[in-house]
């Protein structure tokens, strides 16, 4: 279903597996209008679909941008920009590459998914490399009746950006405030592998408190509720998070050990069961345990005076 979430602003649910309301693109409506986000390779028809009923025809869109590369959030990109020969690409610069040729990302993503890599996501396929452009923090974008910037953001990974509206204030931010779906618990913090980093992830937050938005939109899924509050609990339950990891590693380096002890200490379910494992498809404990386990790993092995 689309929802305008604010003037000019669709949020169009692709329904990842089957499911409502736990997967966003969002359509900024203009002159020259931009598509944030894609969804996933599965999901690109109903994507398209959406497009169509809102009016935007083949030579209209101006740009994609992709929050960041995870398959959920651009999977489709190779074949939605096909549809749409006028739109640039943009993603964060660190994207780029992945993006001409997804080989490296769509095998990393077999590792973390296997089997449901492609029952629910799907694979990518390359954009044209002369329709990609690198975003810069704080660039904007001329939409023709309005603009946005793009924040660089990283944490969640080091390839993610922010999308500001300039006219409403509405802040799409991807993954990097965190996941909090419709029946399905509390907002949980999204640090996935390969590159989860907290002080970059805080920072981030930081970055999106001094914008003072209007509203916090989450990719999973939609207005997220009083934007200084939301960042306030994003920051203190991930560094809950990332302290019942730092604990659990000490004493024993693993995943799993790090996994029991988040399992044990900081799980709030679902207020609706059947909510349950949809949100830990798509941000489980497993993949929080591995990217705080990356980190914690790197953080260790950093060579003293490194800083950071
Ligand atoms: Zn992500």
């Amino acid at each position: 279903m689309d929802r305008l979430i604010a003037p000019g602003i669709w949020q169009i649910d692709t329904e990842l597996g089957g499911w409502p309301e736990l997967n966003a693109v969002f359509l900024v409506e203009g002159r020259r209008p931009c598509l944030v986000e894609t969804g996933p390779q599965r999901d690109s028809t109903r994507v398209l679909d959406a497009l169509a009923r809102r009016g935007v025809g083949p030579s209209d869109l101006a740009y994609i941008v992709l929050t960041h590369i995870h398959l959920d959030h651009g999977g489709a990109v190779g074949e939605v920009s096909r549809q749409f020969p006028n739109a640039s690409v943009v993603c964060h610069p660190k994207g780029l590459r992945h993006l001409a040729d997804p080989t490296r990302l769509v095998a990393a993503a077999g590792l973390v998914y296997g089997d449901r890599l492609d029952s629910l996501y799907g694979r990518m396929t390359p954009v044209d490399p002369d329709r990609l452009k690198g975003a810069e923090d704080m660039q904007e974008l001329d939409l023709g009746s309005g603009r946005l910037t793009l924040v660089d953001s990283p944490g969640h990974a080091k390839h993610h950006v922010a999308i500001l509206d300039q006219s409403s204030g509405v802040l799409l931010v991807g993954d990097a405030v965190g996941v909090k779906v419709p029946g399905g618990g509390p907002l949980r913090p999204a640090m996935p592998p390969d590159d989860f980093d907290r002080e970059l992830a805080i920072s981030s937050l930081h970055k999106f408190a001094a914008l003072n938005p209007s509203q916090i939109v989450l990719t999973h899924f939609g207005p997220a509720g009083e934007p200084q509050a939301v960042l306030s609990e994003a920051e203190t339950t991930m560094r809950r998070w990332c302290e019942v990891a730092e604990h659990a590693f000490s004493e024993e380096p693993s995943i799993d050990h790090i996994e029991s002890a988040l399992l044990e200490r900081v799980f709030e379910p679902a207020e609706d069961p059947g909510r349950q494992p949809v949100v830990d498809t798509l941000n489980g404990f497993t993949s929080n345990a591995a990217g705080m386990h990356g980190w914690l790993v790197r953080r260790r092995d950093r060579p003293a005076g490194a800083g950071g």
